[in-house]
């Protein structure tokens, strides 16, 4: 059995992460070791890297996504199927841990908002054991109150890497949304997150799904999943965006706004594309990044408007936009534009900084990776 571990660790905000290694601990009871498959590079991991995000502890193992097999579990475990987990099974699970027994977990049935809620590889340090609590490694270990989802071998795993953390994100937002069948939807933002709120407005029902975005690439595949109406706004002004939000919504708007994109200019847009007694849902804010105002007459009140944040994600989350990208695993492969070895962890969070990359995915146990795409620059 294997007694240590390489990681790539943030020792400092905006330097190269470094190669480390730590001794694999032995496992507590109800604890899971997972050999890492595949890791997500996510854009707020680049926000850690450059230290905007208030929540993180150096130095710390990153990396909130990953897909892994079970190479030791100390005592009886199950899935949130019920299914009985072994060595050797895939899992997915889910990133946030939470505490189980507060006001948002118990009472309001809401434990994303938990005040304990912490999350593998954002809230973890690498300073003390276990050590290996981020995805950047060859092996994670996963504590007792983990939520895992047993994933059938013929899957390719590593396609499922965006559900734990964007799709999860996206399904929160539909969650919320009281979205209905036939309802039009906007979808503001096309990164990983934006393509998940366009497969889900399809899933839903939507009749009709408007994306906007800045680049053509990411706006095709928008369209692949299902988007009606795609607007480049690098090509068309606001006000010809609106018109063309306009035509197709009989003067109204949207039934559903979904900004996906992080951007206050792209809030207030979507707000002033949802009809009057619409909903407008924010989810692409996961760090802080600036304000905006609003005409609280036009924009809110006269409006009937139901703004509606959205923070993080639940299991039911995770379980939703696994089975989403499991109905549609071949469109879904899309998603992961680059795949490099853990050593090249840099190059990959530079390569998500530019946005050249829709998704890029860290294979900690291939050496070389032989993906065309696989950013040699
Ligand atoms: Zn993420
Ligand atoms: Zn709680």
């Amino acid at each position: 059995m294997k007694t240590e571990a390489r990681a790539m660790v943030l020792e400092k905000f905006n330097e190269p992460l470094v190669m480390r290694t730590f001794p694999i601990p032995r496992l507590k009871e109800g604890e899971v070791l997972v050999k890492i498959e595949a890791a997500g590079v996510c854009g707020s991991d680049v926000h850690m890297w450059e230290g905007r995000d208030p929540r993180i502890r150096l130095p710390m193992i990153l990396g909130h996504e990953g897909v892994g097999e079970i190479v030791e579990i100390e005592g009886e475990k199950r899935d949130v199927y019920g299914t009985l987990l072994k060595c050797g099974d895939k899992v997915l699970w889910n990133r946030g841990v939470t505490c189980g027994h507060c006001y948002f977990c118990k009472v309001k049935m809401e434990p994303s908002l938990c005040p304990q809620r912490w999350v593998y590889g954002i809230h973890t340090s690498c300073a003390e054991p276990p050590y290996l609590t981020g995805n950047y490694a060859e092996y994670l270990l996963l504590i007792g109150k983990t939520d895992f989802f047993k994933i059938e071998p013929e899957v390719d795993l590593q396609v499922l890497v965006p559900a734990s953390c964007s799709g999860a994100t996206a399904a929160h937002a539909f969650d919320l949304s009281r979205m209905e069948s036939g309802d039009s939807v906007l979808v503001q933002g096309v990164g990983p997150l934006g393509i998940f709120a366009v497969a889900f407005a399809k899933s839903f029902g939507a009749s009709q799904i408007i994306a906007i975005g800045g680049t053509e690439e990411r706006l095709n595949i928008c369209k692949a999943f299902g988007a009606t109406l795609i607007l480049n706004r690098n090509r068309m002004s606001q006000e010809e965006r609106k018109q063309a939000v306009l035509e197709t919504t009989h003067g109204r708007g949207v039934d559903a706004a979904f900004e996906m994109a992080g951007e206050p200019a792209a809030l207030k847009e979507c707000i002033s594309l949802t009809r009057t007694g619409g909903a407008c849902v924010s989810a692409g804010f996961g760090e802080p990044h600036g304000t905006m105002e609003l005409d609280c007459f036009h924009d809110i009140g006269r409006k009937n408007l139901r703004l509606q944040g959205v923070w993080v994600s639940e299991v039911r989350h995770t379980h939703m936009a696994l089975k989403l990208m499991l109905n549609r695993l071949q469109d879904f492969t899309r998603l992961i534009t680059h795949r490099f070895p853990l050593t090249q962890a840099n190059d990959a969070i530079r390569i998500m900084k530019t946005k050249e990359a829709v998704k890029a995915i860290l294979l900690p146990h291939s050496a070389h990776i032989s993906s065309p795409l696989a950013g040699e620059d």
